[in-house]
């Protein structure tokens, strides 16, 4: 027997995670926190529910590894509920992503302690029990120990007839695609796990290599509707509203993803600085997580593109980035709020669903002049994608907040492949006829891209919901 329950990132984007099953083992490949809609749903009673709080079909005592694509938390961001759950096997990842994902679940364990004191104040007020919260900075340290270097390109055996090669994703550092390779009852089948496929030709990355050949394909369908504008459309763009707010005595705020969409808007601010097209304006990165990322990606400078390895070559890159300001403790943070002096603070979660954002928001959105720039994929239900959608007024820490802001979409800075550059992702594997099922994308984009490959490749796409089983053999 070999099948795949798809426990995540089925008709939403989030909360990736897939079961692999043998009559002999089962692997885990990535285990990622579901955020927006996608983490809400109502019990019997009508009662809303978070489902992050549950392991739900994955029983940590009968798992023999867990495999990771990348490091994002929407990929990783549950893993310390297994540790807390008693898990203490392999969890493999290449040598980025480990690193990578332990600035992410630091990040997240403290966010989840965090809201679990604050929530408690007001239970406590109410007169109810504490709540625990769903996992600690212990049990995600838990986590780090665990974690098992495997290269780009190497094979590796991860569990009894269960064997991995991962290959370049280009869309965030130590990002990849997996083949897994899985024998069962003398039966072996090879199934590709794409993760989040990165665009062509953009900075810092080396571009996707995807596999050559596959029995099942899981797809990523995020942008599986539309292709992005041209990237230096947005850049000139960026920096554009970058100048003329500061010029007005303005605040631009940018909610960014820690890992990788970071690194990026500071790149492209170093390069604006660097050819004067932008002066020494205050740069604020405010996110302890995204400072650990950026010195994760200073250190994987092997893994870099032709282009980013010859600005390190000749240091343009890091004498770049040690000259923003890193915002480091909470009240550092609060005391940016205490004046109005123009700059720019990328701050996380990028979604603006928690973290030091939600501040920086309340604090200046309902000011006319300030610039909010969106550079991300802004999930159903989250902070973010009410403002990218155009919202008037919104809630913030149960407070209305008007919005005043000016809110500027720009989609050339997307870690995602757009619709082209999946439609031709699985090219060369599409030869060998591959059963071929669509996952980590809503159901427009989905049912788009499944139209997209129908006509190209002749095959009838498949698209799970959380649950489904996909049997293999
Ligand atoms: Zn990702």
């Amino acid at each position: 027997m070999i099948q795949v329950r798809v426990l995540g990132a089925a008709g939403g984007v989030t909360g990736s995670a897939y079961l692999v099953e043998t009559s002999q083992t089962k692997v885990l490949v990535d285990l990622g926190m579901f955020q927006g809609k996608d983490a809400r749903t109502t019990n019997g009673q009508g009662e809303r529910i978070d489902v992050n709080n549950s392991l739900g079909a994955i029983d940590p005592r009968s798992l023999a590894a867990v495999v990771l694509t990348h490091a994002h938390l929407d990929h990783t961001g549950r893993l310390p509920m297994l540790t807390r759950a008693g898990y203490n096997g392999p969890i493999y990842a290449t040598p980025a992503s480990g690193d990578l994902t332990e600035a992410v679940l630091r990040d997240s364990a403290g966010i989840q302690e965090q809201d679990t004191e604050r929530e408690n104040r007001k239970r406590e007020r109410a007169g109810l029990d504490p709540l625990e919260p769903i996992y600690t900075k212990q049990d995600a340290e838990a986590v780090y120990k665990l974690i098992k270097d495997v290269p780009y390109a190497k094979e590796a055996p991860v569990a009894p007839g269960v064997k991995i090669r991962y290959y370049e994703a280009g869309h965030i550092l130590g990002s990849a695609s997996i083949s897994m390779s899985v024998s069962d009852a003398g039966v072996t089948k090879t199934i590709v796990f794409s993760g989040d496929v990165g665009p062509r030709n953009a900075p810092i990355l080396r571009d996707p290599d995807p596999p050559s050949s596959a029995d099942l394909v899981f797809l990523e369908s995020t942008y599986g509707d539309k292709d992005h504008p041209d990237s230096s459309a947005s850049v000139e763009k960026l920096i554009r509203i970058v100048r003329d707010t500061i010029f007005n005595k303005q605040r631009v705020i940018i909610p960014a993803f820690a890992i990788g969409r970071t690194q990026l808007l500071l790149y492209h601010l170093m390069a604006a600085q660097d050819a004067g097209q932008l002066g020494n304006i205050p740069i604020y990165l405010d996110s302890p997580a995204a400072k650990r990322a950026t010195e994760v990606y200073m250190k994987h400078t092997e893994l870099y593109d032709a282009e980013a390895a010859r600005l390190v070559g000749c240091r343009r890159l890091v004498t770049g980035l040690s000259t923003v300001r890193l915002v480091e403790s909470p009240n550092e943070s609060r005391a940016l709020n205490d004046s109005w002096d123009p700059c720019v603070i990328i701050a996380g979660s990028g979604m603006c669903e928690g973290g030091r954002i939600v501040h920086h928001l309340r604090h200046n959105l309902w000011r006319r002049g300030t610039a909010v720039v969106l550079v991300g994929y802004m999930a159903e239900g989250t902070l973010g994608r009410k403002l990218a959608d155009g919202a008037e007024q919104v809630y913030i820490f149960n407070d209305p907040i008007a919005v005043r802001a000016d809110i500027h979409k720009l989609d050339g800075f997307s870690a995602h492949a757009g619709r082209s550059e999946l439609l031709a992702w699985p090219e060369r594997m599409m030869k060998g006829r591959p059963r071929l099922v669509l996952t980590h994308g809503e159901d427009g984009p989905r049912a788009a891209l499944a139209a997209g490959l129908r006509d190209r490749y002749g095959v009838v796409a498949e698209l799970p919901m959380r649950g489904d089983v996909i049997p293999l053999a």
